[in-house]
């Protein structure tokens, strides 16, 4: 019997009974095995188009228009965006290089950030990566241990890092790492135990070579790593690490070392967080080192910045200047709901005040516009409300009523 015309796959032809499934477009049919090959097609051809994209240098702004980018997201702290800004440079300009016998060896430039928390290491470190496209993670220092104890190899760091490109190994290994509290791995001091340091000066040795570069194996599933599991090599030669932490105490490891006994008992609070502040502008290797990370490691983090603790100026811009902004966010929120939000100027300052008092920093501003906002975010959508006017009056009473106003002020 003929075949129906109007019934078989335009594509290859089959029987409406040779197939599973025929899916009817307007002038014809496909079947299943039309429709997996042509998916084939594209998935090999877009591979090869992201492959093309690759081979080519990777184009990055000149350090002024990062830096203006960063201004964007990122109230203040100049000094740290500045050398971030140089160091990412050049870290792509090396990496485009091409590599010729005669060339200088451009080292790498992995940076090493302190300061206080929630005053936007992590942040500076998301943003940079935001402008780069490239693949990002965050990974805390914590969590590693040396091999045989309880916790994380170091290489499952960058499983992190593969994940969050769906494991495209040639985008990771380009990408950056942000490795969170490097300080809580110092080592401890000479007579803190006698025990093993498993978690300190241990997982610094084992960080060491990543840093600087070489082929890694990385078990896809992060963890440890177990014998019979298939493993991705990434080498990491051009991953850029950003090390952040807050090195709680450096500050009067370099009050000895510039010998001024600054940090006294007799001066007040506020002239001691002054001081304290002056003091990390003066930060080095050396006192990095006296803080416990081993020499070797420091080699391989040889870009030094601090970052500003933030002021109530600082916290009250963070508020509503950024481009998204805590404020915005919210205004944003409620507009979807057909709500115009207004907040009286004196709401600002009690936030800030609040935030200040409670040492919540930057973070602590969120958790305090969540106990003012989230009554009315509860209860006004569906009703008729076009208008949520803030006043002073409301966000004490809301605050008040909330768990955080419960916090002891340290
Ligand atoms: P850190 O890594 O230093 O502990 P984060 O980068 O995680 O701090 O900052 C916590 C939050 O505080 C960020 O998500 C951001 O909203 C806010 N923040 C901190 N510092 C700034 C800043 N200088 N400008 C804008 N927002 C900031």
């Amino acid at each position: 019997m003929a075949k129906s015309p109007a019934i078989h796959c335009s594509f290859c032809g089959r029987n409406r009974d040779e197939v599973k499934i025929l899916i009817a477009g307007q002038d014809g049919h496909i079947c299943e095995n039309c429709i997996e090959h042509a998916h084939e097609i594209i998935v090999k051809e877009f591979h090869q188009k992201k492959a093309d994209g690759k081979a080519g240098t990777l184009k990055v702004q000149k350090p002024m228009a990062i830096k203006a980018f960063m201004d964007q997201y990122i109230i203040g702290q100049d000094e740290a965006k500045k050398i971030l800004c140089v160091a990412v440079y050049n870290h792509f300009k090396r990496i485009n290089l091409p590599t010729s016998k005669n060339e200088v060896e451009i080292e790498k430039s992995n940076v090493i950030m302190i300061g206080e928390t929630g005053t936007g290491k992590t942040l500076l470190a998301k943003t940079i990566a935001k402008l780069l496209n490239v693949p990002f993670a965050i990974v805390d220092a914590t969590v590693f241990t040396e091999a045989g104890y309880v916790g994380e190899d170091v290489e499952s760091m960058l499983t992190r890092l593969l994940q969050n490109c769906d494991y495209d190994v040639e985008a990771a290994e380009r990408g950056i790492v942000y490795i969170d509290e490097i300080d809580k791995i110092a080592r401890k001091g000479d007579n803190a135990s006698i025990t093993r340091d498993v978690s300190g000066e241990g997982v610094q040795q084992g960080l060491l070579k990543m840093l600087e570069g070489t082929d890694v194996l990385v078990p896809p599933q992060g963890g440890r790593k177990h014998p019979e599991q298939k493993m991705i090599k990434v080498d990491t030669k051009n991953i850029l690490f950003i090390c952040g932490g807050a090195f709680d105490g450096i500050d009067k490891i370099i009050a000895r070392r510039i010998n001024t006994n600054a940090i006294g008992f007799s001066v007040n609070k506020e002239e001691q967080e002054l001081q304290r502040k002056n003091l990390l502008r003066f930060v080095n290797a050396q006192d990095i080192k006296s803080f416990g990370l081993i020499p070797e490691l420091l080699g391989r983090l040889p870009i030094i910045t601090h970052l500003e603790p933030l002021d109530a100026a600082t916290l009250r811009n963070i508020l509503t200047e950024p481009k998204n902004a805590l404020i915005k966010q919210y205004t944003q929120l409620f507009a979807i709901e057909k709500i115009k939000l207004t907040i009286d100027n004196e709401v600002y300052d009690f936030i800030v005040e609040k935030a200040m008092e409670y040492k919540l920093g930057a973070r602590g501003l969120r958790s305090i516009c969540e106990s003012l906002f989230t009554q009315a975010m509860f209860e006004m959508p569906g009703t008729t409300a076009t208008e949520f006017n803030v006043t002073i009056e409301y966000a004490k009473k809301m605050f008040n009523k909330s768990k955080l106003s419960t916090l002891k002020v340290a």
